[in-house]
């Protein structure tokens, strides 16, 4: 069995922004020279998914405004008034947190016949919450 481990890097200007990772983990899972396994991206900081959907960018908008409808942005520390716990650590970032944990950690895709074996309209996609500093996303590929 061969495996392969790779990291990519990111910096992400927004506070909040979805970015395609799709080319990359393609190229990385030719590079691998695995023809049948498995591929795991995830993403390393718990502020940021990864996750597969339509590259469709009202799709995108539609999630943005369904996680800020949910968990919206407040930098405050009172619940009572909006504000999150976990901001009194310091942090003004609980809502990335929450958007982190709805919109998932990781995704796992076949490799058959050496590439991504993917559902015709699926995009592998990285959803930054708390931008504007670097971050890694982890590709571990398994197979033969
Ligand atoms: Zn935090």
């Amino acid at each position: 069995m061969k495996s392969h481990t790779e990291e990519l890097w990111l910096n992400v200007p927004e506070r909040r922004a979805i970015v395609s990772l799709h080319r990359d983990i393609e190229r990385l899972v030719a590079e691998s020279g695995i023809k049948d396994g498995l591929c795991l991206v995830n993403a390393m900081q718990i502020t940021a998914s990864v996750f597969i959907n339509d590259d469709e960018s009202g799709l995108h908008a539609d999630y943005d405004r369904w996680l800020e409808e949910l968990v919206p942005f407040d930098a405050g520390t009172d619940p009572a008034s909006g504000g999150y716990l976990h901001n009194r650590t310091g942090e003004d970032n609980a809502d990335a947190h929450h958007k982190r944990q709805i919109m998932g950690r990781e995704v796992v895709v076949a490799i058959t016949d050496g590439k991504l074996h993917l559902g015709p309209w699926e995009h592998i996609f990285y959803y930054e919450f708390d931008g504007r500093r670097k971050k890694r996303v982890l590709v571990k590929m398994i197979g033969e």
